[in-house]
């Protein structure tokens, strides 16, 4: 074991005691291992992954706020708060994470055991149950006092600052690509009203600032390995303040589309109105009451927008040059944005459909 892990291994109660140590997960962005105690049991560990996160104390402040107030939630609900949110373990010094001589910052957790982690949505039913556990999330900390949470990356879904960006990229044009792609970039400049929905809704004080979960993937949720529900949604590093609608749009945006991100052929993607359905059922059985009139009335706009986000962060991306998203292939950003063209049009045709589907379940 290298000794900069023991370093950290150190700053935690019962290291004699520490039988088993290994990489775990199928996580892309932080390292996480599992450790395993004699007589007393497991711990989650992981390092912050620095370079995408550039103040990862101030993320950490974000967690240790959310999960304490999870926890008196649940228990004044009657649940279980060792097995239903994240319990961060302190250190020796009794604090929520430790930096090491790297700088690296570290932390653990409970580890949450007899359970599953899907990787990827394979039929309705476990959409429902992940619209009901990020719902659920929402409606926990509805009350929470959001003002106290960090933006931890700045603008994540100010739409209306990744158009400005976009209309950045398309003036530089660095590849000469921008006369290939004038279609597409037309598709999204003519929408450019979807841009301001949420902040003018916000500016108007229509809506309010809620905690939010910003990466709302099935990998990010633990199952119970009996009753195969929902029980944690795990992976806090993205929380932030929002609107309840991305965490639901960008569900629908990558859960709820026929096709893959990156489908070349377009007559496969699209949106699948039954997925859509099974997630919003469970989004509203969980937070639907603590969302006012407004908030309900625009919440399918949030699937349109996020996509509508993502087109442009793909499109505009293309056109640096693919700075951003790795990609694997020739064009790989320009068939990205593409989905997200032919997905937001699809959208747009069912758009009286999602809003009678969103009305059935309030
Ligand atoms: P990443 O940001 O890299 O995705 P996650 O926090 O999602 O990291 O953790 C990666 C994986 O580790 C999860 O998908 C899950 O399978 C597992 N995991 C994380 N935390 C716990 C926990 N407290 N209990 C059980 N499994 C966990
Ligand atoms: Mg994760
Ligand atoms: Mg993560």
């Amino acid at each position: 074991m290298k000794s900069s892990i023991i370093e950290v291994l150190q700053q935690y109660d019962n290291f004699a005691e520490l039988k088993e140590f290994s990489e775990y997960g199928n996580g892309h962005i932080n390292d996480t291992y599992l450790l395993d105690y004699e007589g007393i049991g497991k711990i989650i560990l992981q390092k912050i992954n620095k370079s995408i996160f550039k103040e990862p104390k101030k993320l950490m402040e974000n967690i240790a706020l959310v999960t304490s107030f999870l926890r008196d939630k649940i228990e004044k609900n009657g649940g279980d708060p060792d097995r239903e949110t994240l319990n961060l373990i302190k250190t020796k010094d009794g604090q929520s994470f430790y930096e090491d001589s790297k700088g690296d910052i570290w932390r653990a957790y409970n580890f949450i055991s007899d359970t599953i982690c899907y990787e990827q949505v394979t039929n309705a039913k476990e959409f429902y149950e992940s619209g009901f556990a990020f719902g659920n999330f929402q409606n926990l900390l509805a009350d929470f006092p959001v003002n106290k949470l960090s933006e931890v990356i700045k603008n994540f879904h100010n739409t209306e600052d990744r158009f400005v960006t976009f209309k950045a990229q398309i003036n530089e044009d660095p590849l000469g690509r921008v006369k290939d792609v004038k279609e597409e970039i037309d598709f999204f400049l003519n929408r450019e009203e979807y841009t301001h929905i949420f902040n003018r809704a916000l500016a108007n004080n229509e809506i309010s600032l809620k905690v939010t979960h910003n990466d709302t993937k099935l990998n990010n949720i633990l199952f119970d390995k009996d009753t195969k529900k929902a029980l944690c949604v795990i992976d806090l590093d993205t929380i932030m303040p929002g609107v309840a609608a991305f965490d639901f749009g960008d569900s629908i945006r990558f859960g709820a589309n026929k096709g893959l991100e990156d489908e070349p052929d377009l007559s496969k993607v699209g949106l699948d109105i039954e997925l859509f359905e099974a997630f919003t059922r469970g989004f509203l059985e969980a937070c639907g009451k603590s969302l006012n009139k407004r908030e309900i009335e625009i919440l399918h706009m949030g699937a349109i927008v996020m996509t509508y986000e993502c087109g442009i962060r793909f499109l505009g991306d293309y056109i640096a040059g693919d700075k951003y998203f790795k990609i694997a292939r020739e064009n790989h950003n320009l068939d990205r944005a593409r989905t997200q063209i032919k997905l937001i049009s699809d959208m747009e045709e069912h758009i009286e459909e999602m809003k009678k589907i969103v009305e059935k379940y309030i």
